[in-house]
């Protein structure tokens, strides 16, 4: 991965092909550079459409994962977007890259994890495209809605708000490491790890509660680490943020793989991506009806930090309670050799 275009970052790459492509032509309202690009049809609703592409060996591996897990996942991964942006899902196009002789069983359950995940969500899945090539390979495009007064985007963050994420952060680099082998752990928190990874939940519930009961300012899903996802919404809402360590949500699951591990958990929670949890500033006022709507659906929503003018840049403060620059520890899909 590391040798695409000239060793350009993931985020020169999309900022040079959104140069080319130009301005946007009418309807669309928000282009390249969201989680979901946004479509005013003229109704009540925009349209949303994002996708997402798997590659054995690459996003995941044949050899480890069932196949319903790689279904499982990259429905996930992909409705995960329309989450961020406040919407719900729709429908879903698949489009398979088959290598010859793919086994039809391992089709079959592939689509298992595809339908399930699907169905989960009320999304149908409507058509695709199949072709051949040298290993199993998925693209997902998936249409969703939002009410236009409920859109959440990444550049809605105003100074003086909270940042806040739901769930717990972490878990699936754990899940990662724990399924690896190389590290050793009681099977009680390799499992909860594992399920983080293997079978992540997309916040789509989470989301249309969030929309429905308090006025969101900027969100994001959380699929290349906390860290990259702050400076996202930093940088679309020019505003600055300070990140406090030790109110990161973090399961004694993934505390126990990562001390076997030898690692940081923090490290975990800001650069361990693919937790598809949501990343969203909301005014402080509104923190506690937050709590409540999730509250509902068992999930947690933790203050983790707040939003600063431009000026004070993107910090962390750490365990020892000194502030420092937050650095860009996310996975970046084309410089990462992971
Ligand atoms: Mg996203």
């Amino acid at each position: 991965m590391s040798d695409l275009p000239q060793g350009l970052t993931e985020r020169e790459l999309i900022e040079r092909l959104r140069d080319r492509i130009g301005r946007p032509g009418e309807g669309v309202v928000v282009g390249i550079g969201d989680d979901a690009a946004v479509i005013d049809e003229g109704g009540p609703d925009y349209l949303l459409l994002t996708d997402d592409a798997f590659i054995d060996e690459v996003h995941f591996d044949l050899g480890t994962w069932a196949p319903r897990q790689v279904g499982t996942k990259a429905m996930a991964a992909t409705l995960s977007d329309i989450a961020a942006m406040g919407g719900k899902a729709r429908t879903c196009l698949v489009s398979l890259m088959l290598p010859r002789g793919f086994e039809t069983r391992l089709l079959d359950e592939l689509y298992d994890g595809l339908i399930a995940a699907a169905s989960r969500y009320h999304v149908s899945i409507v058509g695709g495209n199949v072709v051949a090539g040298p290993r199993l390979g998925l693209c997902l495009t998936a249409t969703g809605s939002v009410e236009k007064a409920k859109l959440c985007l990444r550049s809605g963050a105003e100074a003086g708000h909270l940042f806040a994420v739901t769930g717990d952060l972490g878990r699936s680099e754990a899940g990662r490491l724990a399924a690896s082998g190389i590290v050793s752990v009681d099977e009680e928190a390799a499992r909860t790890a594992r399920a983080k990874h293997f079978e992540p939940v997309p916040r789509l519930e989470e989301a249309a509660a969030l929309v429905e009961a308090v006025r969101v300012g900027a969100m994001i899903d959380i699929s290349d680490g906390l860290a990259s996802e702050v400076h996202h919404i930093a940088r679309e809402s020019n505003v600055g943020a300070r990140i406090v360590a030790a109110a990161l949500p973090i399961e004694e699951a993934t505390r126990t793989v990562a001390r076997a591990a030898g690692v940081d958990p923090v490290h975990l929670a800001l650069g361990g991506g693919e937790d598809f949890e949501l990343l969203l500033t909301l005014s402080p006022q509104v923190f506690e009806t937050a709590l409540q709507a999730l509250a509902g659906l068992g999930t947690p929503v933790t203050a983790i930090g707040e939003v600063l003018p431009r000026e004070k840049g993107v910090e962390l403060v750490g365990e020892d309670g000194r502030a420092r620059p937050l650095e860009l520890a996310g996975w970046d899909h084309l410089t990462s050799d992971r």
